[in-house]
């Protein structure tokens, strides 16, 4: 078996609803996606994103650099192909946008191995549950009022979902105190509550914020300072009782092996796209299960849910709607959960007249 034939295109897929938090809005989400079809003529698909910047730099290194490694490769050979794409852009690479690039490659890979199989994508990558709880995060944006904010939480846990992230970072931390509270005592004490300071604040401010907030039952403290600070986060974790959540910024599987070893995190988030592929987010969910952590992807999730159900160190989904415009079949909440398609592969149905919309010249 041989890899024949690869196409990459690009898209541009608006948001559907504002979204904004203590650094970024999302203005766009630019999606490169990659065909790999095999001399059988099984197609694998994959893809990238990021947020606004990028999109066409990303295409271009899947075009230069990893392309002319894919042909003639037995695309079976997962690891080695991600090994020779690792080493062979390692000058310019090892993350950044090399690295949402190699993911690109690696997820089509393993959805053309898993149609091969035969099989849905969790169980060939090990099938450890059926059903993954989701929380939201779309009802929780940084530049909603109070008010809104705790309406949209209400909405969303009487919808069924298990729990509401909302984004602190606000001008002052008063305000951040206020909607944290406010969102706790209208949604009650049962659904879980996660906040997300997206890497704006030093120690010393992280530090305060959880001081303040140790009453509200809070599950996660996500990113509260750069994530390439591991120092930082150990300093955090000895003084809050709040666990601490980080990895939608960490390029690579070497940074989460250095927040397991000093004991800087309690959960970790790797995202597929940025973390290297599968192959990596696997090697990351596999790491933190040794050493009794748990993993929460971030992000992505009709990929997502395919890797939170193969591994049984999983805590949620995470519930943003980004892939929707062009799916022709979306994830349906039952009880509070999400399955992954029972398809071969990772069976994200992609529309491709709603896709060629979106199609950047
Ligand atoms: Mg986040």
């Amino acid at each position: 078996m041989k890899i024949r034939d690869v196409r990459t295109t690009l898209y541009d897929i608006p948001p559907q609803v504002k979204r904004t938090d203590a650094i970024q809005a999302f203005v766009s989400m630019e999606f490169p996606f990659i065909e790999i079809e095999d001399d059988d003529g099984v197609v694998g698909t994959g893809f990238s994103y990021t947020i606004g910047k990028g999109g066409e730099a990303i295409k271009q290194v899947i075009d230069a650099y990893l392309t002319p490694i894919l042909y003639d490769e037995d695309p079976s050979n997962i690891d080695r192909i991600w090994n020779r794409m690792w080493m062979e852009t390692h000058w310019v690479g090892r993350g950044g946008i090399v690295g949402l690039g190699i993911a690109a490659v690696d997820i089509a890979l393993w959805d053309l191995m898993a149609q091969r199989a035969n099989l849905p994508l969790y169980k060939l990558l090990g099938g450890a549950k059926d059903t993954v709880p989701v929380y939201n995060t779309d009802g929780g944006w940084l530049h909603l009022t109070e008010d809104e904010l705790v309406r949209q939480s209400v909405q969303y846990v009487e919808h069924g979902y298990k729990g509401i992230k909302i984004k602190v970072g606000r001008e002052n931390l008063h305000e951040d105190v206020s909607r944290i509270f406010a969102v706790r005592k209208a949604i009650g004490q049962e659904p879980y509550l996660m906040i997300d300071a997206n890497m704006k604040w030093n120690a010393r401010e992280a530090t305060q914020l959880a001081c303040r907030i140790e009453e509200a039952d809070i599950f996660w403290f996500e990113e509260p300072i750069a994530a390439d600070d591991v120092d930082s986060h150990v300093d955090l974790r000895q003084k809050t009782t709040i666990p601490i959540a980080i990895g939608e910024t960490i390029y690579n599987k070497y940074v989460f092996q250095e927040y397991i070893a000093q004991g800087a995190a309690d959960i970790l988030q790797p995202d597929a796209v940025r973390v290297g592929g599968i192959t990596e987010w696997m090697k990351v969910a596999h790491t933190a299960e040794c050493f009794g952590l748990s993993v929460s992807p971030h992000f992505l999730m009709d990929l997502h849910v395919h890797l939170s159900a193969a591994v049984q160190n999983s805590l949620f989904v995470e519930y943003i709607p980004s892939l929707d415009p062009v799916l022709s079949e979306t994830l349906e909440l039952k009880d509070g959960h999400f399955s992954p398609p029972n398809r071969p592969g990772h069976g994200i149905m992609f529309d491709k007249d709603k896709l060629e919309q979106y199609s950047v010249a």
